[in-house]
């Protein structure tokens, strides 16, 4: 208002609206954003009049306006920070490391992202996969995490089947016949047989959402489910994660099953997107 009275002879009133933009001057332009905000409050014409003493300051509409928005919508989402964030908007991302860096906020960025997703999917159901030959079934295990472990040889883990995205081959029938091989359609078949398990488990709640017995299966568990089979399909952002020593193998094993993977797993990512774009309620994925 004080700006305007200075240069414009109309006075404004009470509750009238005073359009304005954050402006930068050009000259020293070393100090010019940083002054205070109001000094820097210019009506929208100007600098379009003074001959281009006053810039729009981007930086301050990136760094205030944009980017706490933008770090606070995708604060649930695996990958991303405020650093990031600020290097995607062509912003000095080294400001923003202080915040990300606190203790409780710690992202481990090494091979120990396999740790936080578990954490994530913790209440989900696994994918039981059946053998086509002798029907038994087994939690079928992250093709990432199943591949890595064959590749480093570790041997922590006891289940058998732990090792099975590195022969398709069920744990329990004997190997070398050709019993118990698991194809892409097979695999496809199961999968969507149960995404579509969690789909109606999801639709009986809808339906009887009086009932206090059952806990209610909201739409947000029923994308998390269907995210984490996704994420046990996943050949290609799992990479990103994988340690360097071993990356070039792990690549090479994906890279060999991904045709037998890519029919289920496009399956339940397509089920998963068109409940997360048509019919999910957007708030209940924030409450994660
Ligand atoms: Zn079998």
């Amino acid at each position: 208002m004080r700006l305007k009275q200075s240069s414009y002879s109309s006075g404004c009133s009470v509750g009238d609206t005073v359009p304005y933009i954050i402006c930068r001057e050009q000259v020293g332009a070393e100090c010019g954003s940083s002054t205070g905000i109001a000094p820097r409050a210019r009506h929208p014409d100007e600098p379009k009049q003074n001959d281009g003493k006053w810039l729009i300051d981007i930086d301050y509409y990136l760094s205030q306006r944009i980017h706490p928005v933008l770090s606070r919508l995708r604060a649930s989402i695996q990958g991303t920070s405020p650093e990031r964030l600020a290097d995607c908007l062509g912003h000095d991302s080294s400001k923003f490391q202080v915040k990300s860096n606190e203790p409780a906020n710690n992202i481990p960025s090494g091979p120990l992202f396999s740790m936080e997703d578990e954490e994530r999917y913790r209440d989900c159901r696994p994918l039981i996969l059946s053998c086509p030959s002798c029907s038994a079934s087994f939690n079928c295990p992250a093709i990432c995490n199943s591949i890595c472990e064959s590749v480093s040889r570790k041997s922590n883990n006891d289940e058998k089947s732990s090792s099975f995205w590195c022969s398709l081959h069920c744990p329990e029938c004997p190997k070398g016949e050709n019993m118990g091989t698991f194809t892409s359609a097979i695999l496809a078949n199961q999968v969507k047989r149960q995404a579509d398990g969690f789909m109606s488990q999801y639709y009986k709640c809808v339906m009887m959402c009086d009932d206090e017995i059952l806990r209610k299966y909201s739409e947000a568990d029923l994308y998390k489910q269907l995210s984490y089979f996704c994420h046990i399909l996943d050949t290609e952002r799992c990479l990103d994660k994988v340690d360097s020593r071993i990356k070039v193998q792990v690549d090479r094993e994906i890279t060999r099953i991904r045709h037998v993977v890519e029919s289920a797993a496009s399956i339940v990512r397509n089920i998963r997107d068109r409940c997360g774009h048509g019919w999910v309620q957007m708030r209940d994925l924030f409450v994660l």
